[in-house]
């Protein structure tokens, strides 16, 4: 029996394009308690392989998070397939606007400790014991209620540059450090206030919100589908938009426009801008904002030194680099001394 991938990206781009038929490309979550993660992962792997469908799924004792591309013409019989499995009937599936027709190349099923990277040990609260969802109209309504707290779950290079009108932004490099924060600042309000809160696609919420729960919070809330959900709904119902700037997304774009404004300031310069870039120092990777002109001058490094070593050949750099581990944490948190508009 195959159970992994025997054709190679290439070979499978290919493919595809021989096979010039529509895909889908969609996305999913579910929190959910699977005793046997590696035994779920065959059994989807054995199942989608043969649906032709592609993309990167994580599997955990906690849920799954998918992905996918599957092609347009099985769509039936894999939402059927969702269907059979007991945690993801009726499946709120997230279809992509754009379908790339090779976002992605290759089956990957792959079992994790977790399908969203908390940090916590506390394995004594129950994830799938999740708060209210609730759609883009009524995240309006409760936003309008005077007894409402409206948190982002979102990290603080998400939150700067976009984020909802009178949201508490904390200031964090991790889900784990907001979940605490708003723990203690909120503590007073465990019974009387709505808890409301928000992130990129839901899946950050969902798990908080099981989590304050646990915790004590008696009216928890998160929006469902987060701001991308939210900004469909409000585009598509005619709602009003309570969201400001730019949504932060962890592809190739950075970040999606939601609304004209501009509520953060380049790191170096300080004007108006909200564009991610990652330092062209492959030894750094810096996450910054960085406006188009400062991108000019620095060569869309985030200091003169990385400049500098940008400007070596290729082969010193690696010279450079070697022995030096490459420090993910940097690209992670996207703070740094030697910005002046950003520490
Ligand atoms: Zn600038
Ligand atoms: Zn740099």
């Amino acid at each position: 029996m195959q159970l992994y991938n025997k054709l190679s990206a290439k070979e499978r781009a290919t493919l595809i394009e021989e096979a010039g038929e529509d895909r889908l490309t969609l996305s999913f979550y579910a929190y959910a308690k699977i005793g046997n993660p590696k035994l779920f992962r065959n059994y989807l792997f054995i199942a989608w392989d043969a649906m032709e469908v592609l993309g990167r799924i994580y599997i955990a004792h906690e849920g799954i998070n998918a992905q996918l591309s599957v092609p347009a013409k099985k769509f039936d019989e894999f939402k059927n397939f969702l269907d059979s499995i007991y945690f993801l009937e009726n499946i709120r599936l997230n279809i992509a606007i754009e379908h790339d027709l090779k976002s992605f190349l290759k089956l990957k099923v792959k079992v994790r400790d977790k399908i969203v990277a908390d940090g916590l040990e506390d394995e004594s609260f129950d994830v799938t014991n999740k708060g209210v969802h609730v759609d883009a109209d009524k995240f309006n309504e409760l936003l309008n209620d005077p007894n409402t707290i409206l948190v982002d779950m979102r990290n603080h290079y998400e939150s700067e540059i976009g984020h909802f009108k009178g949201a508490v932004t904390p200031d964090v490099d991790t889900f784990r450090d907001s979940l605490s924060i708003i723990e203690e600042d909120l503590k007073e309000h465990k019974e009387d206030k709505n808890l409301v809160m928000y992130c990129t696609g839901g899946i950050r919420c969902e798990k908080a919100s099981a989590y304050y729960k646990h915790k004590g919070f008696k009216k928890v809330f998160q929006l469902e589908g987060g701001i991308i959900e939210y900004a469909r709904q409000v585009e598509n119902l005619s709602l009003e938009n309570k969201f400001v700037g730019k949504n932060f997304v962890f592809d190739h774009r950075r970040g999606e426009r939601i609304t004209d404004e501009v509520i953060s300031n380049c790191h170096q310069c300080g004007k108006a801008c909200d564009t991610h870039v990652n330092c062209a120092n492959e030894a750094c990777h810096l996450l910054f904002i960085q406006c188009e002109e400062c991108s000019k001058t620095m060569d869309t490094c985030c200091s003169n030194t990385c400049k500098e070593i940008n400007a070596l050949p290729f082969e010193e750099q690696k010279a450079l680099r070697k022995g030096i581990p490459n420090s993910n944490k940097i690209f992670k948190k996207g703070r740094s001394e030697v910005l002046k508009y950003k520490h």
